[in-house]
């Protein structure tokens, strides 16, 4: 960013939340079926017809609130926000408004700068304050279809219209565009931990928001802010905010100002374009949706829900790091993902070296999985079989070396460390008698190194080593042979 100024950024997450049926009505919130196949009188909209709360949403609104460090409201209200749009047959969306399901969150996120080349450096703690999170239902969608010159036609889909959603709203808290990037990623793993969202944005089912406005370093006001829509992805709105918020700076210096408006990211010309003025803005006359009662959550409910919560991905790195001794970096990988988590913790349990369980799943497990892009969970060799080889090396049956084309071995055939090493016979010689014997044979074959290592040379260690491996045909215990070794050159 441009010396002596300064971003100010608010984020808007729309996460659909992960039901089997729409929050008004019985209908399934399946994607892909036949246009308008899964609708009813409710979700169109008909005149007469009325809504009944669906309360596995407002459960997984719940855990999302948690998850996200908001309080929860024991009374919300559902509100009508009113305005025209084809995909939407009432004529007003059902939201929340002045009395929201849950509000004043904080949560600490990590974050980093990047470099050129977009690696993140020295990651740190922030504390984001959410505004609100509130239910509301989605919309249905205009389609365009055909060619342009022949047949082209529009319709409207309204299997959409009546999914739940949490919309999320952050205070202006963000002052770089990582910051949001990073934000934004945590949320979607929060919500995916947990269960209460998909948090796919390429599929749709997360949708975000950025609001960004500029002002000189030590200024207290903040400048007129722009809404950024069409962001597709979580790079896009990093792009998207990161372009605006040098566009802003540039205008006010050429001595223009910023206007109030809404404007859309297009990734391929690399900017964002003018969608709407605030002239435009909608007035959507909110008030209380009559055909619904307040929405109260008993304490018997918030309890439990807070009792099904799984702990979080936070608080499980944090407790990784002092009950298992991982670095911040092999914690935050490890709980990256919770069946990965669940991997960890089951492969550092058998192997009883947590640490070294870290760096095999790490380095060895991951890089396997990744090339059949497969997860944690699918992984054909179970944790239990991971933790059981890390003991076997730790207790040198086989070398670190050899642990490696055993575990490739164990992901080819599903076979256990326990039968490969066997079938192939690669366990090490720790037999200290067996070892004396090679030791003793290298020495008396090589009496010229022998006299020039008792006479100073003492480089010559290695060359000992390696020919009692050779004698071994590799399977000496080289930690052993080294031991022996010394004890004899001293003799
Ligand atoms: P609106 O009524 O235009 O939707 P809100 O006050 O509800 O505005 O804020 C919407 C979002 O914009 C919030 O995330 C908020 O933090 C953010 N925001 C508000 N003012 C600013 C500003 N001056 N610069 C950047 N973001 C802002
Ligand atoms: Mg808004
Ligand atoms: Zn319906």
């Amino acid at each position: 960013m441009k010396n002596g100024w300064e971003a100010v950024i608010g984020l808007e997450i729309h996460a659909q939340l992960n039901t089997e049926t729409k929050i008004f009505c019985g209908c399934s919130t399946r994607f892909g079926d036949e246009p308008n196949a899964n609708t009813c009188p409710v979700c169109l909209g008909l005149p007469g017809a009325l809504p009944v709360l669906n309360w596995r949403a407002v459960e997984l609104g719940a855990r999302a609130a948690l998850a996200l460090g908001l309080q929860l409201n024991e009374r919300s209200i559902f509100a009508r926000k009113n305005y025209f749009y084809p995909d939407l047959p009432k004529g007003y969306q059902i939201s929340q408004y002045d009395r929201p399901f849950s509000e004043r969150g904080t949560l600490e996120i990590m974050t980093a700068a990047r470099d050129e080349g977009g690696h993140a450096r020295d990651w740190r703690p922030m504390t984001i304050r959410i505004t609100r999170l509130h239910l509301e239902e989605d919309a249905g969608k205009n389609v365009h279809e055909g060619l342009p010159e022949t047949d082209r036609y529009s319709y409207i889909d309204l299997n959409r219209a009546g999914t739940p959603l949490a919309e999320i709203v952050t205070e202006p808290d963000f002052r770089t565009s990582w910051e949001a990037y990073d934000y934004v990623n945590h949320v979607r793993r929060a919500l995916q931990w947990v269960g209460a969202s998909e948090a796919d944005m390429e599929k749709g089912n997360l949708r975000c928001e950025a609001n960004v406005s500029v002002r000189r370093v030590g200024s207290e006001k903040f400048g007129t802010k722009v809404e950024l829509k069409n962001l597709n992805s979580v790079r896009f709105m990093q792009k998207a905010i990161e372009f605006e918020i040098e566009r802003q700076i540039n205008l006010i210096e050429a001595g223009g100002a910023v206007t109030q408006e809404t404007r859309l990211w297009d990734d391929r010309a690399g900017e964002t374009r003018v969608m709407r003025s605030k002239e435009e803005a909608h007035d959507y006359r909110y008030f209380p949706e009559p055909d619904l009662q307040p929405l109260v959550l008993t304490s018997d409910f918030i309890a439990r829900v807070h009792d099904e919560m799984p702990e979080l991905p936070e608080a499980r790195r944090k407790r990784f790091m002092y009950e298992y001794g991982l670095s911040y970096n092999d914690a935050a990988q490890l709980t990256s993902e919770h069946t990965l988590a669940d991997y960890y913790e089951r492969a550092a349990q058998t192997s009883g070296n947590p640490r070294g369980a870290a760096n095999w799943i790490r380095t060895e497990l991951l890089r396997e999985l990744e090339t059949d892009g497969r997860t944690a969970a699918e992984s054909p060799v179970a944790a239990e079989e991971l933790g059981a080889l890390v003991r076997l090396i730790d207790e040198a049956k086989i070398s670190g070396k050899q642990g490696k084309d055993v575990l490739v071995e164990m992901f080819k055939s599903g076979k256990t460390a326990a039968v490969i090493i066997e079938e192939q016979g690669l366990a090490q010689v720790s037999d200290a008698g067996e070892i004396e014997r090679l030791v003793g044979e290298v020495l008396a074959a090589n009496p010229k190194q022998l006299e020039q290592y008792r006479a100073g040379k003492t480089g010559l260690m290695g060359f000992f080593v390696g020919q009692v491996m050779k004698a071994s045909q590799g399977k000496a215990n080289p930690k052993l042979v080294n031991e022996v070794l010394s004890e004899k050159l001293k003799a």
